[in-house]
C-alpha cells in the first residue's frame, strides 16, 4: 500500500510543556485508512487534522462497533523519539477487532504509518520528563445503516495529543471506590477488548465515585461480585506481605501492556508475583492483619498509580501508611527510565522512530 501525505497549510500554536493537560489538544495531522469488502484496507493517508463528516445513520454512532488503542511517544534527553512496545498495541488492537467483528489490518503497516505520522509531527513531542505525545489509533464502523449487524465498511484513524500527567495530583496516591451495585464486564463478553461499550458501561458508577470524592472505580467480577478485577482504565496490583498479586486474565479484564511489563520486571527482579484470583474479603483481612502493604494501578496513561485508600461499603481502608510504597516507586522509576531512555532497555521494549 502506498501512503500519501497531504500537509496542513497552517500549523497550530503549540503550548509550553509545563502547561499540558490530558487529551484536550490535538496536532496538525492525522492518519486515515478505509475498508470495504472489495478493496480491503486501502487509501492510507496522512492529512490535516480535521472533523469527520458522517451520515447520522453511521453504524458506530448507534451500535458502538469500534475499537481503540492508547500508547505514547517519548522524547529522550538526547532529543530522540521512541515508542514503548507499540507492536503489542497493534496486536491487541487486532484482537479487539476480532471480538467485535471488525476486519483485521496489517500490524507492520500500521506501525510504519504511525512512524511516518510521528516524523511529520515531531515538533509536538514534548521534552519535559513525564510529558509525552499520546497516540490514539481507532477503528469505527461506517455503514450508514440502521439495524444490528456488523458493518461492511470501516475507517481506521490515528490522532495525536501532547499530554502532561494523567491525574492532576501527579504521582500521588489516589482514592478508589469498590462498587457493589454495578459491574463493568463478564467473561464471555467484551471486557478484554478495548471497545467503547466497556467505557459506556463504566460511566454511571464512575460518576458516583467522583461525587463521593474517589478518583476511580475498582470493579468486582460480574458474576459473584467477590473477586477484584481492574480499575476503569488501569489494571490493579496488591502487595500482601512479600507477594505481589494481580488478578488473572479470564476474559473480563483488559490485558494491559503496562500490566505485562510490571509482571516481567517483578520476575526479572526475583520478586514473588502471582496472577491469581483475589477476593475483596482477602484484601480486607490482609488489611486487618497489617499485611496489606501497597496497591497500585498500571496503565499507559498514568504508568503506575499508587492507591492510598479503598472504600468498600461502609469500610474505608488506608493502604500502608497512605503514601507511595517502595514497590510502586521502584516500578514507576524503572518503567519511566526505560520509556524516556534514561536507562538501559533490558527487555527490548523500546522502538525508535
Ligand atoms: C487501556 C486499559 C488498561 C491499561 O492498558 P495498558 O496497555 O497498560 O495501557 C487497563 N484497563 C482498561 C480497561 C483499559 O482500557
Amino acid at each position: 500500500m502506498q501512503l500519501t501525505i497531504e500537509k496542513a497549510e497552517t500549523l497550530k500554536e503549540k503550548p509550553e510543556d509545563t502547561k499540558l493537560g490530558f487529551g484536550t489538544l490535538f496536532t496538525d495531522h492525522m492518519f486515515n485508512m478505509d475498508y470495504n469488502p472489495d478493496q480491503g484496507w486501502h487509501n492510507p493517508r496522512i492529512e490535516p487534522y480535521q472533523p469527520m463528516l458522517m451520515d447520522p445513520a453511521t453504524a458506530v454512532l448507534h451500535y458502538g462497533q469500534a475499537v481503540f488503542e492508547g500508547l505514547k511517544a517519548y522524547r529522550t534527553d538526547s532529543g530522540k523519539i521512541q515508542l514503548f512496545r507499540p507492536k503489542d498495541n497493534f496486536s491487541r488492537m487486532n484482537r479487539s477487532c476480532r471480538l467485535v467483528c471488525i476486519p483485521e489490518f496489517d500490524e507492520a503497516f500500521a506501525l510504519e504509518a504511525l512512524k511516518e505520522l510521528l516524523k511529520l509531527e515531531e515538533r509536538w513531542v514534548p521534552s519535559l520528563f513525564e510529558t509525552s505525545l499520546y497516540i490514539r489509533p481507532t477503528v469505527i464502523a461506517t455503514d450508514p445503516f440502521l439495524g444490528v449487524r456488523e458493518s461492511f465498511t470501516y475507517r481506521y484513524f490515528v490522532i495525536l495529543s501532547p499530554v502532561g500527567v494523567y491525574y492532576p495530583g501527579g504521582f500521588n496516591p489516589i482514592k478508589i471506590w469498590v462498587t457493589q451495585n454495578h459491574v463493568r464486564a463478564v467473561s464471555g463478553g467484551v471486557g478484554e477488548a478495548k471497545t467503547p461499550a466497556n467505557y459506556a458501561a463504566s460511566l454511571y458508577a464512575g460518576s458516583q465515585a467522583h461525587k463521593k470524592g474517589y478518583t476511580q472505580v475498582l470493579w468486582l467480577d460480574g458474576i459473584e461480585r467477590k473477586y477484584l478485577e481492574e480499575v476503569g482504565s488501569m489494571n490493579i496490583f496488591f502487595v500482601i506481605d512479600d507477594e505481589i498479586i494481580t488478578p488473572k486474565l479470564q476474559g473480563s479484564i483488559l490485558p494491559g501492556i503496562t500490566r505485562d511489563s510490571v509482571i516481567k520486571l517483578a520476575k526479572h527482579w526475583n520478586l514473588k508475583l502471582s496472577e491469581r484470583k483475589i477476593s475483596i474479603d482477602e484484601l480486607i483481612s490482609a488489611h486487618g492483619s497489617g499485611k496489606l502493604k501497597e496497591i497500585f494501578g498500571s496503565g499507559t496513561a498514568a504508568v503506575i498509580s499508587p492507591v492510598g485508600e479503598i472504600k468498600y461499603g461502609e469500610q474505608s481502608l488506608t493502604v500502608g501508611d497512605g503514601k507511595v510504597g517502595p514497590i510502586s516507586m521502584r516500578l514507576y522509576t524503572a518503567l519511566t527510565d526505560i520509556q524516556y531512555g534514561k536507562s538501559e532497555d533490558p527487555m527490548g521494549w523500546v522502538e525508535p522512530i
